[in-house]
């Protein structure tokens, strides 16, 4: 009998409770968690935002260590560090053989499994994949990626997702390149990991904006150079940081029309709005025929950085070995799993940066 984080019901709060976990089948890992990260796709999937099979056991950044491995999973072993991915890409569908591997179209197949049970007898799923809200878990060999070389396994939860995610949208989704300015909205922990790679990527002026006047030390250390407490004003004040032109790039990791739309007005003509930040269907955001024509601007969409976890880590490790990124400065708060639930009150109350759980 393990410990975990179960969503009983979509709405219902998180039950920490004893689960049993059966040994890994072929090409499943069972692995010892060191660390999960809280992220707000948690949050999503437990008020039916996003949606998954449930009873479910939810977490998706984690890292650990390998316990033991079923039939036929040659790439890691027991004892070795890994990283949890929870968008792994078949290489066999559409999206996989245009080398869009972050939108392969079987990349959550594995939430409809049952992977463990509760103590009752209730079957359960693993959340996005991967249940990393537990002392262990059994996933999917393709879920399993090394720890890099250098970088500490507990820390290396966040390459997961946020840290993923946020150098994604910086270097893939929106291509920022040397002396770009850039605005960043919402600073949490991926707000925090785009924070960091604009600065890599050489930016000159980095904004953050977020509703809290609280996170402007912690911006500043991820690499904010202004920082604007967000208001309606809030696109004035951007272009006002920039020569009146506006930012070349912003990047929204809110998921809300008002700031989707607030992003877009802050970037000059021809700028580019990457969207992150994963909102419902209630958040229509609008434009009139005309401006989108007069200001010649781009709005994207980005899934999981837009990255492909097998080329992006290694490179990602390096800045981290090489102290350009600071894996640590991402997280506002240590926790055990009994914490998850005030975690996601600080996340309802825009508090925080990354709460990591640690095992
Ligand atoms: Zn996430
Ligand atoms: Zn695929």
């Amino acid at each position: 009998m393990i410990r975990a984080a179960v969503l009983p019901a979509v709405g219902a709060p998180l039950e920490i409770t004893g689960i049993e976990l059966p040994e890994p089948g072929p090409g499943q890992v069972r692995i010892r968690l060191a660390a999960a990260g809280v992220c707000h796709s948690d949050l999503s999937l437990s008020n039916g935002t996003m949606r998954v099979p449930v009873p479910a056991v939810l977490g998706h950044e984690g890292s650990g260590t390998v316990v033991s491995v079923g039939e036929g999973v040659t790439h890691v072993a027991p004892g070795d560090g890994v990283v949890l991915n929870w968008a792994p890409s078949c290489g066999a569908c559409h999206p996989c053989s245009l080398g869009e591997v972050w939108l392969c179209d079987n990349a959550l197949s594995g939430a409809a499994n049952v992977h463990a049970r509760t103590a009752d007898g209730r079957e359960l799923h693993p959340g996005l994949n991967v249940a990393a809200f537990a002392e262990e878990t059994v996933v999917g060999a393709e879920c399993v990626l090394p720890v890099p070389d250098g970088v500490p396994l507990a820390d290396a939860a966040l390459l997961g997702c946020a840290v993923l995610t946020g150098w994604g949208a910086v270097h893939h989704a929106a291509r920022v390149r040397e002396g770009e300015t850039v605005a960043v909205f919402g600073v949490g922990g991926v707000g925090l990991a785009t924070l960091q790679a604009a600065r890599i990527a050489g930016a000159s002026t980095i904004v953050a904006v977020d509703v809290s006047p609280e996170k402007e030390r912690l911006a500043r250390a991820a690499g904010a150079t202004e920082y604007v407490v967000a208001s309606e004003r809030t696109a004035r004040e951007i272009r006002a940081l920039t020569g009146g032109h506006g930012v070349d790039v912003a990047v929204e990791c809110v998921g809300r029309a008002v700031t989707i739309r607030t992003a877009w007005e802050s970037t000059r003509r021809g700028g580019r709005t990457t969207v992150v930040g994963i909102g419902g269907k209630d958040q229509q955001v609008s434009f009139h025929a005309l401006e989108i024509f007069h200001w010649g601007r781009t709005l994207a969409g980005c899934v999981y950085g837009n990255a492909d976890p097998a080329v992006d880590l290694p490179v990602i490790a390096a800045h981290i070995r090489d102290g350009r990124f600071d894996l640590g400065a991402l997280v506002t708060e240590r926790i055990t799993l009994d914490g998850i639930p005030g975690a996601f009150d600080a996340m309802v109350a825009g508090k925080g940066g990354r709460a990591l759980v640690v095992f």
